[in-house]
């Protein structure tokens, strides 16, 4: 062997082995890459044994060469094992930590608010019957919130619904019933007129089990030629049987709200005992809407001849129809976000 020959071998050898050393996967693999670069019968290790037939001159050159190759391997072996130790220890405590044999963590599913979910049935039932939502905004002028609806400026009625005024301009409040939507629809629509007003509503209560500041109502109204109590009687007879169940009767009496004539409460049969009477309803019968003929000063206000048409308007409060529906003794525990409390009664979307 010459001087040349065993410089290439040296380079190949060098190249070689570190290349093993450098991808060798675990220990094992390391430790035969190690034997293969470093070993007796590896490469290097020939030439080494080859010295005695390389010039004397040349001697000493290729023996630094063979030692230095030699350091370079053993410095890779080395550093190569101190990374797959580190990886196997790392390997062993996450193993300790995570037990890949446990099921894994299922998030709770979500779903929808006792009162999102009332909501949506008694709007529903409405639509079946023919009706389409309408919304209004929630910061109202003094206008459409009482004055168009027959509220005066003096009328007592304005105290039962003292609301809160924000600190902007104009004659803003928070809506307090969801009335003003009756005026805004028969602003901008001819008759006939067949709407559910859903929506949120505000009045300065103080928090008890069955008040509270904020809170939904849902409204229909119909304008149309020729409509009747017995319109108004039969249309709320077909939604509390879409809502509660066939057999469901409803009952009206004398009420008073300011923008309707005559006005009307109504009862409904009790859905919870059948009519028969329950520590609930008492006997057989639960108040559920307010209801009337529209006053024939909002058709006034709003340009729609009371000559010609008649309407009808209901109304209730959807947190008093979901007490009722799930039996829930306190208004309050709807808005607390107890999620024990809403897992009970919420429906997927
Ligand atoms: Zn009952």
């Amino acid at each position: 062997m010459n001087d040349v020959q065993a410089m290439e071998r040296l380079g190949e050898a060098r190249g070689q082995g570190l290349a093993a050393i450098e991808t060798a996967s675990s220990l094992e693999e390391l430790r035969a890459a190690e034997v293969a670069a470093l070993g007796r019968r590896s490469p290097v290790a020939e030439v080494q044994r080859s010295l005695g037939t390389i010039d004397l001159a040349d001697r000493p050159r290729i023996g630094r060469e063979v030692n230095r190759v030699f350091e370079d391997l053993r410095a890779a072996v080395a550093a190569r094992r101190v990374a797959l130790e580190a990886e196997a220890e790392a390997d062993v405590a996450l193993t300790d930590r995570i037990d890949v044999t446990l099921p894994g963590r299922r998030p709770p599913p979500g779903g929808l608010h006792p009162l999102t979910s009332t909501m949506r049935a008694v709007v529903d039932a409405f639509i079946s019957l023919g009706y389409r939502v309408s919304e209004g905004p929630e910061l109202e002028t003094e206008w459409y919130n009482f004055d168009a609806l027959n509220f005066p400026p003096d009328h007592p009625a304005r105290l039962t619904q003292d609301t809160l005024y924000p600190d902007v301009p104009g004659d803003l409040l928070l809506r307090t019933h969801t009335s003003p939507v009756q005026i805004r629809t028969m602003e901008a629509q001819e008759p006939p007129i067949y709407v559910v007003i859903p929506g949120r509503c505000f009045r300065r209560d103080t928090p008890d089990a069955t008040h509270l500041p904020v809170f939904q109502q849902v409204e229909i109204l119909a304008v149309d030629e020729g409509l009747s109590l017995a319109d108004m009687k039969g249309t709320l007879e077909a939604w509390a049987r879409a809502m509660f169940g066939p057999d469901q009767r409803v009952r009206i009496y004398p009420d008073y709200f300011p923008f309707v004539e005559p006005g009307a409460g109504l009862d409904v049969s009790c859905f919870l005992c059948g009519g028969r009477g329950c520590r609930v309803c008492g006997n057989g019968w639960i108040e559920l809407l307010g209801a009337g003929m529209v006053h024939p000063a909002l058709f006034e206000n709003t340009g729609i001849d009371p000559e010609r048409y008649s309407g009808f308007a209901a109304g209730l409060g959807i947190e008093r129809v979901a007490m009722l529906l799930h039996g829930v003794p306190d208004i309050r525990m709807f808005y607390e976000g107890d999620v024990r409390f809403l897992s009970q009664l919420a429906r997927s979307a």
